[in-house]
């Protein structure tokens, strides 16, 4: 056992001591770095915050030659090299922002091993010359970090990384670790095919992360909700909330800042320097809430981050992992608190549908969403489901929100039957499909214009879902929509039936709902400072 703690100080753990001013590994680091050193390959799966990054660098300084690191995250470079320039260790990248002279100057540095460490755009490997370039240095090892964008179906997918297997047909002696904080079972064998590591010894660390807790709540007004989230529980803490649109984000920072909690915006339509002060003002200050959009967040490191929310549903349980991760890193109590409705669903249905690429590639969007709903919905322990996700086994915590308040199901299966046969009947009948709220307003018998317009108060299904609140009426078919028991269409979100709402409809199948817990009372601003 090699593990770190008591061992001989080798030279890994002399330079984690002398260059970067740690006293001992952590996790697997110490295992992953002597495997590489060694000269075998690694493929590496640890989460955001894990300590990835000494993974490769500490086999970077102590081999002979130069670590060369492949990184989709350009904009990180600088401050990756900085970082590692401020710690004695010579570091540089290249990229398509720089300069042809800075590129030179830095590829002559690369070639007489003027460097320790050189980070690499993935399309760089594209140009022969690039390979020509590392032909002319000795390189001691091959970091490919993110790994999981080479996987064609994961939720970052990118072709350059199609390209990476070169490194090892061109330099079979050089080890290669790949790293990623995301990737299922599936994922890392694939990683491993693609990246023809398939010999490489597999790191993976536990994805636990007992101080957050996982909350999901559906979403009736998200803004209130989230104030009386923030005012009741984080008042004065520093966290990061999660929204879909840059309009959402801008509006969410100065409703909050409105109501007496300093929020600040982060998005990419905002100028750069914006974007850099709002960032390093999150970074040093105390309390400060960041709203942004999920481009925020990519290597910040902020240890004391108490909560994470989000106002919209992520695209992937990868992504809803990565971006909760963000909060707790010191191991303090922290909240990941999320609210998600029905249009939600609607919503991430119409970008599947309008999305690039074809049809095998909107069937996985459409399972990534699929398991992401599945997280929300689920009656059973959250984080029990997001190890899963990642197939890690675990038993219930007693600190998530479903575990704390076990969540009553009902036999929703006359509801669901209501829905779906007017959902059928509007389709047979008259030839036409309604978006969601329209079919609620005809269930609850709402005479509104639109209803009345269209003659829908005479259809025999008007007004027999008088037994339910519209809330809850719009909980159901959000859970139908999760449960794959309808779907939705379009453009304008109309509704549509599926294969499994015939059996509902026709073959008695019989439908469980959560009960949708009572509306939250919006909370009462705290006086402004
Ligand atoms: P990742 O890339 O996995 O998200 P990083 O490599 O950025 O994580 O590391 C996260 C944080 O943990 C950094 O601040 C890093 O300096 C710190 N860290 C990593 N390893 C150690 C260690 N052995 N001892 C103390 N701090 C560490
Ligand atoms: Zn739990």
């Amino acid at each position: 056992d090699r593990s770190g703690t008591g061992a001989e100080p080798d030279a890994a753990q002399q330079v984690l001591r002398r260059v970067f001013g740690y006293d001992s590994f952590r996790g697997l680091q110490h295992e992953i770095v002597t495997q590489v050193i060694e000269g075998g390959d690694a493929l590496v799966l640890m989460p955001t915050g894990g300590g990835k990054s000494l993974c490769y660098q500490i086999p970077a300084l102590v081999r002979s030659g130069v670590g060369v690191v492949i990184s989709p995250l350009i904009a990180l470079m600088q401050d990756q090299v900085d970082a590692l320039n401020a710690l004695g260790v010579r570091a540089g990248f290249l990229n398509s922002t720089q300069f042809p002279d800075e590129r030179r100057t830095m590829e002559q540095q690369f070639v007489v091993g003027e460097l320790d460490v050189l980070y690499l755009a993935p399309e760089r490997l594209r140009l022969e010359s690039t390979l020509q370039l590392l032909d002319k240095a000795t390189v001691s090892v091959f970091a490919i970090d993110e790994a999981h964008c080479v996987s064609q179906w994961g939720h970052d997918f990118r072709p350059d990384y199609l390209a990476l297997s070169v490194l090892h047909e061109r330099w079979p002696d050089v080890p290669r670790i790949a790293l990623t904080a995301t990737a299922t079972e599936a994922t890392r064998r694939e990683i491993a095919e693609r990246l023809d590591l398939t010999g490489a010894r597999h790191f993976v660390a536990g994805f636990d992360r007992p101080n957050i807790q996982y909350r999901i709540e559906p979403k009736n007004r998200a803004d209130q909700q989230l104030l009386s989230f923030i005012s009741s529980e984080h008042a004065g803490d520093a966290g990061i909330v999660y929204c879909l649109s840059r309009n959402s984000v801008e509006k969410t920072a100065e409703f909050l800042t409105r109501n007496g909690i300093e929020a600040v915006p982060y998005h990419a339509g905002l100028d750069a320097r914006t974007r850099a002060a709002n960032q390093s003002r999150f970074l040093r200050e105390d309390g400060l809430v960041v709203v942004a959009t999920i481009a925020f967040g990519m290597g910040i490191d902020k240890p004391d981050v108490r909560f994470v929310a989000h106002l919209d549903l992520p695209k992937s349980v990868e992504g809803y992992y990565q971006e909760t991760g963000r909060a707790g890193r010191d191991g303090q109590p922290s909240t990941a608190w999320m609210v998600y409705g029905l249009n939600d669903v609607v919503q991430q249905r119409k970008m599947i549908d309008s999305s690039e690429g074809d049809a095998a590639h909107r069937r996985q969007l459409q399972l990534h969403l699929d398991a992401m709903l599945a997280l929300c919905e689920t009656v059973q322990c959250r984080r029990t489901q997001l190890l899963a996700y990642f197939g890690q086994s675990g038993e219930p915590c007693g600190n998530c929100d479903t575990c704390l308040t076990p969540p009553e199901s009902w036999d929703g299966t006359v509801a669901a039957q209501k829905v779906l046969s007017t959902v059928l009947r509007l389709k047979r009948e008259r030839g036409q499909s309604f978006g969601a709220g329209h079919i609620v307003d005809i269930l609850v018998g709402k005479s509104n214009p639109k209803v009345l317009q269209h003659k829908h108060n005479e259809l025999k299904v008007f007004g027999v879902g008088a037994e339910l609140r519209d809330v809850e009426w719009r909980g159901a078919v959000r859970q139908l929509l999760a449960q794959g028991l309808l779907a939705v269409h379009g453009d304008y979100g109309v509704l549509v039936l599926t294969e499994a709402s015939e059996e509902v409809l026709f073959k008695g199948r019989q439908v469980a709902l959560r009960r949708e817990p009572e509306r939250v009372k919006p909370a009462k601003a705290p006086r402004a400072k």
